[in-house]
């Protein structure tokens, strides 16, 4: 089959064209025809070597983590998932070690030891192919109305574990109804006007949040005017320094964070409002030591019940919400949703992708079925 592959050792990638067909080995597995798979910043970084690993004994890694499939056949003993079904298939898988409460509870997103294996990351192939197997256990299954949209998914579920945090954590403030999902009546921003950053957006708005959307791009970009007619307000960074803002929307009680910039991320954690919660999804670079307001920080943390979290993959609650949110979405902005995914590709256009100059939003590589 072919298959887009980074050789790490030889600095290479390329479509290769001898990707064994996968088979069902075992009776719980599915095999599932790719439809769409979505190309994201840590595909990039896989591209450019600085991340990524082979699955043991192989020189070669299939990228792609962000995939939409058309189940094909499954393993008798399968119940979740049955032919003809869009799927959207997990990433992480547990590590082997006994002693990991987490990846033994299911939940390898909380993985203590770093020994999970990743789809199209960490050790084993992922979905930028023809056909693939996995258990149905990683499987979640996709309403056919959502054909155009659903490579959206995964992307999604970064918000979708955030916002299950932020109602546990917020249940400490006994008025805000626990656990209820409603964020009437609260302010949140997001960070980054990028797919992750756009689509926590939305998640934040369909639960009743005032939204406002803070990035680089001009006030009149096409960004800003997404974020507008989404229902949401725009902040440019060219325009307004995080002081600025706070003052604008008053007490912020929600940062979503997806930037991977710490720099305007600190920034914002100085002006989050009292009982606040910042949620950090980005991974910067590490750029050595720079100057940070410490003791402004604490104290604010302590003076105004501040919480501050990361949040990383997600485990299938998050799944499940982002197949639901993702419905809602299409039913309440179509047109925006639908214009996130700005390019449709066929599978030699990933290279060009992957390693020349980034462009639009969501750029999927799309197989014709
Ligand atoms: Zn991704
Ligand atoms: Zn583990």
């Amino acid at each position: 089959m072919h298959a887009v592959a980074v050789f790490p050792a030889d600095k290479r990638i390329e479509v290769i064209d001898d990707h064994p067909e996968p088979k069902l080995e075992r009776d719980t597995e599915v095999l599932v025809d790719m439809l769409e798979i979505g190309v994201c910043g840590t595909d990039r970084e896989i591209a450019r070597f600085e991340y990524g690993m082979p699955p043991e004994g192989q020189r070669h890694l299939v990228l792609g983590h962000e995939s939409l499939g058309r189940v094909a056949r499954t393993g008798s003993a399968v119940t979740r998932v049955k032919p003809g079904d869009l799927v959207v298939t997990m990433v992480r898988r547990p590590c082997p070690h006994e002693t990991c409460r987490a990846c033994r509870a299911g939940r390898s997103d909380f993985c203590f030891t770093g020994d999970f294996k990743e789809r199209g990351i960490k050790q084993l192939h992922g979905f930028m192919t023809e056909r693939v197997v996995d258990d149905q256990q990683y499987m979640h299954v996709v309403p056919a109305s959502l054909r155009a949209v659903g490579v959206l998914v995964e992307p999604l579920t970064i918000a979708e574990k955030a916002l299950i945090e932020v109602w546990d954590v917020q249940e400490r403030l006994p008025w805000t109804a626990a656990g209820s999902g409603d964020g009437r009546g609260q302010h949140a921003v997001v960070l980054g006007a990028g797919p992750v950053g756009l689509l926590g957006a939305l998640a934040l708005l369909l639960r009743g949040f005032e939204v406002w959307v803070y990035s680089r791009g001009a006030g009149d970009s096409d960004g800003a005017k997404w974020v507008t007619s989404a229902g949401a307000r725009y902040l440019s960074s060219q325009q307004f320094t995080a002081a600025q803002i706070a003052e604008q929307i008053g007490n912020i009680d929600l940062v979503y964070e997806a930037t991977g910039a710490a720099k305007v991320s600190f920034q914002m954690l100085e002006v989050l409002g009292t009982n606040g919660v910042f949620v950090f999804t980005g991974v910067p670079g590490r750029r050595g030591p720079s100057e940070c307001e410490e003791d402004l920080l604490m104290r604010n943390m302590v003076l105004k019940n501040q919480l501050v979290f990361g949040t990383v993959n997600a485990g299938p609650d998050a799944f499940a919400n982002a197949v639901e949110d993702l419905a809602s979405f299409h039913t309440r902005w179509p047109e925006q949703l639908g214009s996130l995914i700005t390019g449709r590709h066929e599978l030699p256009a990933a290279i060009e992708l992957l390693t020349g100059p980034p462009h639009g939003l969501k750029n999927v590589v799309s197989f014709d079925r």
